[in-house]
């Protein structure tokens, strides 16, 4: 039976650098993919002005989410300022609604570096029960099952503990044309961090690939919460 992924970044290319690999690997079996993304990416830029910068990031992760035919879901919220309160917690009910996953991945609410990564990966941890209760209220239906829930590797892998692998090896290429979308960070992150993103997104999936016995590897955990599952529901 074909499954249904969302993966949900904080920004638009943290999906991209992540966990593409695999979800190129659900896509290419026939599973639905959906990538939502909660901030427009609107400090990404040196030099052009946030609206501008905030529209071509848009553009870019839509040609991302198009090489795999994934369905790319925009929140919208503001770069560097994404809050876990009670309108941003119904907007992420609605998106799970919307989208009725079996999987949810996204950031590791504890151990990644920014805080729009944490937040996003906190909010989806507080309302993966909520997406079910019909008390509360969202455009869309109340979903008929809670889903699981997988965090994905932190940036650099730092201070991360893998527990679960996926051999990339197949999907990197996809990886990297996924990647390659976002244009517009190669000069920004050569700017801010005085690295080459696609070489980054290579180092850390070879040294993931290095730790699983495989060429190219993406790590995940799985947040095991009341009610849980222990199915295995990576690709
Ligand atoms: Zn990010």
């Amino acid at each position: 039976m074909n499954m249904r992924i969302l993966a949900v970044g904080a920004h638009p290319d943290d999906l991209e650098i992540l966990c593409a690999g695999s979800l190129a690997k659900y896509a290419a079996r026939g599973d639905r993919v959906f990538m939502a993304i909660s901030t427009n990416g609107e400090v990404g830029s040196p030099r052009l002005p946030k609206e501008e910068i905030a529209r071509i990031r848009e553009r870019e992760a839509r040609a991302s989410a198009a090489i795999i035919g994934a369905e790319l879901h925009w929140l919208g919220y503001p770069d560097e300022f994404l809050y876990d309160n009670e309108s941003t917690r119904h907007r992420y009910i609605d998106l799970i609604r919307e989208t009725r996953p079996d999987v949810v991945i996204t950031h590791d609410p504890l151990h990644d570096y920014h805080p729009d990564h944490l937040t996003t990966g906190q909010i989806l941890w507080n309302i993966r029960v909520m997406t079910t209760v019909p008390n509360i209220k969202t455009k869309h239906p109340p979903c008929e099952k809670i889903p699981a829930l997988y965090f994905m590797d932190t940036i650099a892998g730092i201070n991360f503990s893998p527990e679960e692998y996926v051999d990339i090896t197949a999907t990197i290429e996809t990886k990297r044309r996924m990647l390659a979308a976002h244009a517009s960070q190669a000069e920004w992150l050569k700017d801010q961090y005085n690295m080459s993103y696609i070489e980054f997104m290579e180092i850390c999936s070879g040294f993931r690939g290095l730790q699983a016995g495989v060429r190219f590897a993406e790590c995940f955990r799985r947040s095991v919460t009341f009610p849980a599952t222990s199915e295995r529901l990576l690709p």
